[in-house]
């Protein structure tokens, strides 16, 4: 136990309490003697002084230790509800880091920062949508795969399993309804070599995969036509589908345990401020000018300001439009490249396909040669299909039955004969981030501004990148370098640099 030493002098009843007294009895005896003490209301008595001192002191660290709940049920709700519902919030005119977005990745990045700093730094997320309906989460297939062949993407998802499986340590008690499914990734003559790659690098890094022959393609999954395929590779643990917005929400949940705020807004512009002591490389005359203040309409079309020490744009598909407001891709120098991304539309069917020998309860994420998968969904004979293109997104008079009948029922028939009767229950078409460079995230500091990160464009596998992604910003942005799995090569740099880090498509 601490034991504090007082300097002031005691009135003779304190001092006689025994020797020694820990500090919680001497303040608490103290307390009771300055009850009656003639000295009680004297603001300018010593010991009075003294104990205020002693009594704020300690606060912090009394709170430290006793306001960090074990399991986000354990939460207070009325005053979680006060840190989560910016009405009841107050508003933050400054503060350490701004988020702008609060999809999984901004507040993974925002809980991150928060469970390592704690009180030590001030974090608020700015949100547009905070009902979610638009955002990519609430309309992914929210699945978590392995099938990469950039080192990086598979570190991340690969932690990405590990932080599902160890989730409630992490952010307490959620509930992902996460369903096993395993994949299987077929190829043809053509892409064969790709999936050995993707094979290699699997086992390389340590994920449990195998590869099939046709024969044993044909012993495991007998409703696989194999007529045009001469190898699988078999994700043997950790893959499957989770709730994406149950992840979401409970980033939130706990970020806001940690004291993190958050505002229903949506960043307009940025302020910025001439800093005449920073000389601009290559630019003679120009005075660096650092972002400083975000502004922020708020839902009664109040413009109101936040001042930043630090930005972290995670907009999602708007991250260029955001990038944009920072001058990134309309003033000269570095400022000059924008960040690459666009919004790409792809579509999605749940279709029906009753019958004996479809493919059941065990079915596997299966991913074509040709880009199309499917996969199981529930056990009444429905399965969520569609096709992977990275391609940009072309207007098209198709509707979406006409592109089913053409482009997907060709290639699941060819695949699985037993869909021939397929009827499409449902059909709908989404929006991701793409970034038109490489097609994969775009992580770290921005070399221009010295206060401005970036971590967007996550293409379809945001969601379980979304825990690797936050700590690793949180540690490049508090210990100044990445720590679990260096992601330098993600960083906008390769975009001065020319170098892109192509993906194969995934799903
Ligand atoms: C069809 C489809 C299938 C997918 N399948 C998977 C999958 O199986 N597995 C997987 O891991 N991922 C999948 N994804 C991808 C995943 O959904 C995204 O990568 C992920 O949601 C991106 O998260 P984010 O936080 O970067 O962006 P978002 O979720 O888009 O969040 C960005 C947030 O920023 C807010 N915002 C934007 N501009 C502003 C502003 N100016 N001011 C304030 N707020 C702003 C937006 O409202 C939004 O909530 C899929 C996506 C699609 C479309």
């Amino acid at each position: 136990m601490m034991r504090l030493r007082c300097t002031v002098p005691l009135p003779k009843k304190l001092l006689n309490i025994g020797a020694c007294p820990t500090n919680k009895e001497f303040i608490s005896t103290a307390a009771k003697l300055l009850k009656n003490d003639e000295f009680e209301t004297d603001p300018h008595n010593p010991l009075r002084r003294s104990l205020n001192i002693i009594t704020r002191d300690f606060k912090p660290i009394k709170d430290y230790f006793k306001t960090i709940p074990k399991s986000t049920d354990e939460v207070p709700d009325k005053n979680l509800k006060k840190r989560i519902d910016p009405t009841e919030s107050e508003f933050q005119t400054h503060c350490d880091v701004v988020i702008i977005g609060g999809g999984c990745i901004g507040l993974s990045i925002a809980f991150w920062l928060k469970e390592k700093a704690r009180s030590g730094l001030n974090v608020v997320v700015i949100e547009k949508d905070p009902t979610y309906r638009k955002s990519s989460a609430a309309r992914s297939y929210n699945g978590l795969n392995f099938n990469f062949l950039v080192p990086e993407n598979l570190q991340m998802a690969m932690y990405g399993a590990d932080f599902l499986r160890d989730i409630k340590h992490h952010l307490g008690s959620v509930n992902l309804n996460f369903t096993p499914f395993g994949s299987i990734r077929l190829a043809s003559e053509k892409n064969v070599e790709v999936l050995k790659s993707i094979f290699k690098i699997q086992n390389e890094l340590g994920v449990r995969s195998e590869l099939l022959t046709v024969e044993k393609i044909k012993s495991k999954f007998p409703w696989i036509n194999t007529d045009d395929i001469v190898l699988g590779c078999h994700g043997l643990e950790s893959e499957g589908w989770f709730d994406p917005l149950a992840l979401l929400f409970a980033y939130k949940k706990k970020a806001a345990e940690y004291e993190a705020h958050f505002v229903d807004g949506e960043l307009i512009d940025f302020e910025f401020q001439s800093q005449s002591n920073i000389l601009v490389d290559g630019e003679e005359g120009e005075t660096y000018k650092a972002l400083d203040k975000a502004i922020v309409q708020m839902p009664n079309g109040e413009k109101r300001t936040i001042k930043f020490a630090l930005c972290v744009i995670a907009g999602g598909s708007c991250s260029g439009q955001i990038a944009r407001l920072a001058r990134i891709g309309n003033a000269p120098g570095f400022l000059s490249i924008p960040l690459p991304l666009e919004q790409r539309e792809i579509q999605k069917y749940l279709f029906n396909s009753p019958g004996q020998e479809v493919p059941a309860f065990t079915t596997p994420l299966t991913l074509d040669p040709n880009g199309c998968y499917f996969t199981r969904e529930g056990l009444s004979g429905n399965y969520l299909c569609g096709k992977n293109t990275d391609t940009p997104t072309e207007q098209t008079n198709k509707t979406l039955q006409e592109t089913f009948d053409a482009e997907i029922l060709p290639s699941l028939t060819q695949r699985v004969r037993s869909f021939k009767n397929a009827q499409i229950k449902e059909s709908w078409t989404e929006t991701y981030a793409y970034n038109y460079f490489d097609g994969n995230g775009i992580i770290g500091a921005h070399p221009y501004y010295n206060n401005l990160y970036i971590a967007a464009g996550f293409n379809r596998h945001g969601i379980q990148q979304s825990p690797a992604v936050g700590r690793a910003l949180s540690e490049l942005i508090i210990d100044g370098r990445y720590r679990t799995i260096d992601l330098a090569r993600l960083s906008f740099d390769r975009f001065i640099v020319n170098q892109p880090l192509y993906e194969v498509s995934t799903i």
